[in-house]
């Protein structure tokens, strides 16, 4: 029996490393480690359960029987401790394995700020299976108050989730706006506009400095300027961090992920990364940056199966690209919408949509209200920033401006500014 190949963790940048090694003739022992014992988990899904829009099995769209389907052997419950890379080995609490190629694959946990109280059962979070469980059991409880910190692309689907049970929600964040990373000003400044609309509060540039109980069961939050908030729930939505615990002894190249190269190697050529611990190249910024995207661990495991098997499919790098769906509004961004030289603005029946350039070339795009192609320019901006890698015989600048046109014909008008 050869060394098996061992990938750690299974969510979508490992399952789709799994089926990439076996679609490409990899007949060899796969070993998968998780610290579960669940089949592969879409976190994006989490609120679509907690809300009782879908059911349990829906949260594993790999199908519950995926780890017979490809023929793997699953070590659930046995999280890595430590990656020896140098050993070619790992170490889990009941033992000591080899392999000849590893994927890292662990994504992010949500992350719980070092605050007081920060840990108290009705403070929730949002990422896994566990997390869906307890916001669902939340929801039963019909409260009264929720408290969501972070107005993030999370954060917003816990805001409509708990305002369509008629709680009282209000929204905080450090930030002095919505979606701080991804929304335009003017973009950001409509969505507060229709949330304030429809009863919910926002607190922005509010620091949270610690959660008490109260005597009447009720939970405290209190900020920094010393207001307080009252909730029966808080929902802690202020963003992951890359689960790294297991790389000790800088035994691998590690910034805010695992650094990687177009194949998404790591410093080591044994050992690949893929999805939320990643960190490959972000072509709005022209530097390295975990991008934690669904549809970028499906790729980053896609690549790091080939070129485990040693085929060449590089993955070049992304754009951060947020869509989110909330009360019947879809809200996209893409790449950079606060730092721009020009910006052509358009408007149709209260929608907007911002292009954003920089020297020239478009860097940022925000739409709000109606989804339009986001996929389709995503790529031509990723088209023209590669540079002379696009295809033969295409623009991704003239297809994007074609996009524009295409807008003026659907009745969208331009704004001046
Ligand atoms: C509420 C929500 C909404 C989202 N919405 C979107 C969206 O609209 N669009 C989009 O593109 N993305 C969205 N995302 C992000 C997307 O879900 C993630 O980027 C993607 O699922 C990451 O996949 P992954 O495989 O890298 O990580 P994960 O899904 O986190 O999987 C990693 C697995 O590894 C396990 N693990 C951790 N440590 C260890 C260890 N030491 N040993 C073994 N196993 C370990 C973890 O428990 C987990 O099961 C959303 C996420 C959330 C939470």
């Amino acid at each position: 029996m050869s060394t098996p190949i061992i990938i750690i963790g299974n969510g979508c940048a490992g399952a789709e490393c799994v089926i990439t090694l076996r679609k490409h003739g990899y007949n060899g022992p796969i070993q998968m480690f998780a610290d579960n014992a669940l089949p592969p988990a879409n976190p994006m899904l989490t609120t679509y359960y907690a809300s009782g829009r879908i059911p349990w099995k829906t949260l594993f769209p790999y199908g519950t029987k995926f780890y017979e389907r490809y023929n793997v052997e699953f070590h659930y419950n046995e999280p890595v401790e430590e990656l020896r890379n140098t050993e070619h080995k790992i170490h889990t609490a009941k033992g000591i394995y080899d392999y000849s190629k590893c994927l890292i694959a662990s994504g992010a946990s949500a992350v719980r700020p070092p605050i007081p109280g920060c840990e108290h059962q009705r403070v929730l979070t949002v990422r896994t299976p566990e997390d869906a469980k307890m916001l669902m059991a939340a929801t039963t409880a019909r409260p009264e108050r929720v408290l969501v910190v972070g107005a993030s692309m999370v954060g917003i689907k816990v805001v409509e989730m708990f305002h369509n049970l008629k709680t009282h929600v209000t929204l905080a964040d450090l930030a002095p706006g919505i979606f701080p990373l991804a929304a335009s000003q003017v973009c950001a400044a409509k969505i507060e506009e229709d949330l304030t609309k429809r009863g919910i509060d926002l607190l922005f540039s509010a620091q949270l400095s610690a959660i008490e109980e109260r005597e009447d069961g009720k939970l405290d939050a209190i900020f920094a300027d010393g207001t307080h908030n009252t909730c029966d729930y808080l929902a802690m939505c202020v963003g992951v961090r890359a689960n790294l615990g297991f790389i000790r002894n800088h035994s691998l190249a590690v910034n805010r992920g695992i650094l990687t190269d177009e194949q998404m190697r790591s410093s080591d050529p044994d050992v690949f990364a893929a999805g939320d611990v990643a960190q490959s190249m972000n072509l709005s910024s022209g530097h390295p940056a975990v991008i934690g995207l669904l549809a970028n661990a499906r790729e980053q495991g896609e690549a790091a199966g080939l070129g485990m098997l040693g085929k060449q499919a590089p993955f070049p790098g992304s754009f951060p690209h947020n869509i989110t769906h909330y009360f019947d509004i879809d809200f996209v961004g893409i790449g950079d919408t606060r730092q721009f030289d020009e910006e052509k603005r358009y408007e149709k029946d209260g929608q907007l949509c911002q292009f954003f350039y920089t020297k020239g070339r478009l860097t940022g795009m925000n739409t709000l209200g109606k989804m339009l192609q986001s996929g389709v320019i995503k790529n031509q901006m990723m088209k023209q920033n590669l540079g002379n890698k696009m295809p033969e015989g295409t623009s991704g600048y003239q297809e994007i401006l074609m996009q524009e046109c295409a807008m003026e014909e659907a009745g969208w008008k331009e704004v001046t500014l």
